[in-house]
């Protein structure tokens, strides 16, 4: 067992990584220049001890936890509202991925006049904000998936549309990431599941994403390989600590990672949590394997390569699905997306969708809206073979 879980890491931006480390969030917020926090959490956790906590440690600090599964522009909007009426300088975001990503959007919107959706993430259209009206986040991640504490961008739902939109600017990047995996402990078993293959994703398609990007393959790599050991320890017992770090740490690699790109899971899982809300993490978990099947004839190269990496029994690609399968098994995730209540009624939706979704660009080979409809049928109806391997 690791002896040392502790390290202060500044990439991709400044991380205080260890268990305890919560105890310096009045000091991250201090060196970040935020002297009257807003709290953005969810719903879920705004009871938990560590927002009280939180909120005791943090003087003129106040809590906003009016944000749900998949954010909408209607909680930023909440959140800025919270923001402006208590005078706050900056945002302390604290859970899984939707509060961070709420807490960084309300950040960044609190001293722009232009309206929310001019931010999408499309060409340079992040340079038509104002730097100075951008506040400082402390992050503080709550589960090991997302990876949000190192991004760069905040997903939110765009509710008329029923589209999931990306907004960046590289300032949305948080100041300070507490890193403790202490605060990780509580994750029932399977949202640890679901989050550890969705950061398992993010390393997954960076590595296979096309393009010229050797520092995010490396990155990409180690992560897999830490979610491979670790996440099922994680799983079988919440309280490993080690497990829990390695995690944590993985979880921000994946995010590093995939400014290399994304790929075809994310393309459809996005759409798909738009029209069902479902869980993003256990979306990709279970849409995986269908798109590494389609992938095949691009990415066989490089399942081979993590093969050796994850010194799995059997090398290769054949060997790399099995895996995949067993795994996902092991960890209790449904083989199709029916089973979480997704069904083929809009398809031909979800199908254009993924196509012009910001990840599509990522995946090792084009897909049509027809091949994306196909696949996202295939994975409702849990029929993997039905997929025939792009050539
Ligand atoms: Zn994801």
């Amino acid at each position: 067992m690791s002896s040392n879980l502790r390290g202060n890491w500044n990439y991709p931006t400044t991380i205080w990584a260890g268990p305890g480390r919560i105890a310096e969030l009045p000091e991250a917020c201090a060196k970040a220049g935020i002297l009257r926090p807003l709290i953005v959490t969810d719903e879920g956790l705004a009871k938990a001890p560590m927002i009280s906590s939180a909120r005791a440690a943090l003087e003129n600090s106040a809590v906003f936890s009016a944000v749900r599964g998949n954010p909408a522009s209607s909680h930023v909007e909440a959140g800025l509202e919270a923001y402006h009426a208590g005078h706050h300088d900056g945002v302390v975001a604290f859970g899984g991925g939707s509060a961070l990503d709420a807490g960084k959007v309300v950040a960044f919107m609190s001293g722009q006049s232009r309206p929310l959706w001019d931010f999408e993430d499309i060409g340079d259209w992040w340079t038509r904000a104002d730097p100075k009206g951008i506040a400082p986040v402390v992050a503080v991640p709550t589960t090991a998936g997302t990876g949000s504490e190192v991004g760069r961008a905040g997903v939110i739902l765009n509710e008329e549309t029923h589209q999931k939109k990306i907004i960046f600017h590289p300032l949305m990047m948080p100041r300070i990431v507490i890193s403790d995996p202490e605060l990780t402990v509580g994750l029932p078993r399977a949202v640890t599941a679901a989050t550890g293959i969705d950061a398992f994703v993010h390393c997954f398609e960076a590595f296979c994403a096309p393009g010229f990007h050797p520092l995010a393959d490396g990155v990409a790599l180690e992560g897999m390989r830490l979610i491979h050991r670790y996440l099922p320890r994680a799983c079988a017992n919440g309280k490993d600590i080690e497990a829990r770090a390695q995690m944590l740490a993985a979880a921000s690699m994946g995010a590093t990672a995939f400014q290399k790109g994304l790929g075809g899971v994310h393309a459809i899982a996005h759409p798909v949590g738009s029209w069902f809300n479902t869980h993003h993490g256990l979306t990709n978990a279970i849409i995986l394997p269908y798109v590494v099947r389609f992938n095949r004839a691009a990415i066989a190269e490089k399942t081979d390569v993590i093969t050796r990496v994850l010194d799995l029994p059997v090398r290769g690609f054949d060997g790399f699905v099995q895996w995949l399968l067993d795994w996902r098994r092991e960890l209790e995730i449904p083989h199709s997306l029916a089973e979480i209540g997704v069904h083929l009624d809009n398809s031909s939706v979800i199908g254009h969708e993924a196509s012009i979704d910001p990840s599509a660009g990522g995946n090792p080979v084009p897909v049509t809206p027809a091949q994306f409809e196909h696949i996202f049928r295939a994975a409702v109806l849990g029929q993997l073979d039905t997929i025939e391997p792009h050539s």
